[in-house]
């Protein structure tokens, strides 16, 4: 598939889910991707930490791609660089912010220099290809979330990337509505729009609100206060920094990932009035309602910093009287985690509070007043819903239409969208999937191992090894072993009959493959006699002859 002259669309993730988003676009013989996202792995993956996308689309073209080009620094847009990125041989591009965050995972993974990372300037303009783009700045709850307004041979796209609006964001200066109507007096073929809150009816809220709920928290705290939240959200660590100093308390940062994006933020112009922070054995002997903690861990990870607080075992202590400030979304599929960790803290005589309770946190990503307004702006002829479930890719396409955006298309990974010239449509699938990070090794996540792994801990494994000898016929009593197979105390007794049923099953006549077959269907009918359960049998033949 080649691109003639025309201009496509086409998702490899991120449309269908939210997570790991990658999209491109084709238009004369080339291509444009815009972000390289990845996920966290859930109970359907076993073992498995970051899921990324199957790029294998473009990297057989990635002679004809031109680049790489990243709206903002979230996992979602850039955590699959480090893995995938080097394979595709292309140029990096991004603002200053986003860059420090990429330079420091390449880094980190040792591809510092393999992979060219061109910085653009904030609002700055990229020439590539038969696409220029425009960086358009939008609020999102890190630094230098951006639009990018992509201009091709066949009309103007706007890519919102992740976005919401406040007129009083803290950090950055995100663009007027002036500035976006203006973009749409030029007028827009296409409007490629984030998802996330298409069913939400109140709008986001502003940053600054923020400061005053958490001032307010934290100001009649009686003891020591810990706020968890996104480190990669600066401008609440703006906000924190500043309601310390107001309410008097001393800062405390636990976690390396506010460490790191700290620095980062630091070195990219934002940050410059933050208060010194304390050690931790500093922090431990101030009085108690002078100190507050910053930290991660609030999606319940038990090896975050305040997952290890919790537990007791980190030199950051919490007691009673004390509190914890959830300042952030709960991610969907965390809420045990979560729930976990607060268990653990009540028991210490925490008090926890999320923003059920208080106005401690708002949302990054745009409500329905905030797209209806984008929509009278920008005006598309096309709305293009990316960032979403399909529910919320459906809710975003029904909701634009009746704003009176003239047409939406809902297109999922793979779906290839002509965009123009012609009446936009889908005109083709292309192949896009999963992949995981197992340990250093990067697997299909569909692929023989990840469905073992999932047997395995689902149904458990028995191992039978059969020794035969002259004729093939049995020399020892088979060595049946369970592993993680409920038998608990009856294990020797299922063991015995396990033996026996393996025994009996072994015939001479039979050959090898038909044996094997043979004794794992004797011991897996023997296994769901005793348990109910289906196990992985795995049998081993050694023969002595
Ligand atoms: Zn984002
Ligand atoms: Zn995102």
């Amino acid at each position: 598939m080649t691109p003639g002259d025309e201009l496509l669309f086409l998702s490899l993730g991120g449309s269908g889910e939210i997570g790991m988003n990658a999209n491109l676009y084709g238009c004369r013989g080339k291509w444009l991707m815009v972000d390289c996202g990845l996920t966290f792995g859930d109970h359907e993956y076993p073992g498995i930490e970051l899921v990324l996308p199957d790029l294998q689309f473009i990297e057989e073209r990635r002679d004809d791609l031109v680049g790489l080009v990243l709206t903002h620094g979230h996992e979602d847009h850039i955590g699959a660089i480090p893995y995938l990125a080097a394979d595709l041989k292309v140029p990096i591009y991004a603002t200053p912010f986003t860059a420090g965050l990429v330079a420091g995972k390449l880094e980190e993974e040792g591809l510092t220099g393999q992979v060219q990372l061109k910085i653009v300037e904030r609002r700055g303009e990229l020439d590539l290809g038969p696409f220029r783009i425009r960086y358009v700045p939008l609020a999102h709850s890190i630094p230098e979330g951006n639009g990018l307004l992509i201009e091709t041979p066949h009309g103007r796209v706007f890519h919102t990337g992740d976005w919401k609006l406040d007129d009083t964001p803290v950090l950055g200066n995100p663009t007027s509505a002036d500035t976006l109507t203006a973009i749409g007096d030029e007028g827009v073929l296409a409007l490629v729009c984030d998802s996330t809150n298409a069913f939400v009816e109140t709008p986001s809220g502003s940053e600054a609100s923020v400061y005053e709920g958490l001032l307010r928290t934290i100001g009649e705290a009686p003891g020591r206060v810990l706020v968890t939240t996104f480190s990669s959200n600066v401008a609440r660590l703006e906000t924190l920094g500043r309601v310390a100093v107001e309410s008097g308390r001393r800062v405390c940062l636990a976690g390396r990932s506010i460490d790191r994006n700290l620095k980062v933020a630091k070195a990219t112009g934002y940050l410059r009035d933050f208060p010194e922070p304390v050690r931790f054995d500093e922090a431990m002997r101030l009085p108690r309602r002078d100190l507050l903690i910053i930290s991660t861990g609030g999606q319940g990870e038990p090896r975050a910093a305040l997952g290890r607080i919790a537990s007791g075992q980190h030199e950051l202590k919490l007691g009673e009287g004390d509190r914890v400030i959830f300042s952030s979304r709960q991610i969907p599929g965390n809420e045990t985690a979560v729930g976990r960790v607060m268990n653990a803290l009540s028991e210490l005589g925490v008090v926890t509070i999320t923003d059920r309770q208080a106005h401690v946190h708002v949302s990054g990503h745009p409500a329905r007043p905030e797209l209806a307004e984008m929509y009278k702006w920008i005006r598309p002829q096309l709305l293009i819903p990316v960032h979403g479930e399909p529910r919320h890719l459906r809710e975003q396409a029904r909701f634009g239409v009746s704003q009176g955006v003239p047409q939406a298309l809902v297109q999922e990974d793979g779906d290839l969208v002509r965009l123009a010239p012609g009446e936009p449509r889908k005109i083709g699938e292309e192949r896009v999937g999963r992949l995981v990070l197992d340990g250093d090794v990067i697997l299909p996540a569909d692929g023989s191992t990840m469905n073992e792994r999932r047997k395995l801990a689902y149904q458990g494994v028995i191992a039978v090894s059969i020794a035969l000898g002259r004729g093939g016929r049995l020399i020892a009593p088979p060595v049946v072993r369970p592993v993680g197979v409920p038998v608990e105390e009856d294990r020797a007794d299922f063991i015995r009959d396990a033996v026996d049923m393996a025994s009996r099953a072994v015939d001479p006549g039979l050959d090898e493959d038909r044996l094997r077959e043979n004794v794992r269907l004797a011991v897996r009918r023997c296994a769901t006699l005793w348990t109910g359960k289906k196990p992985v049998v795995e049998v081993m033949v050694v023969r002595a002859e």
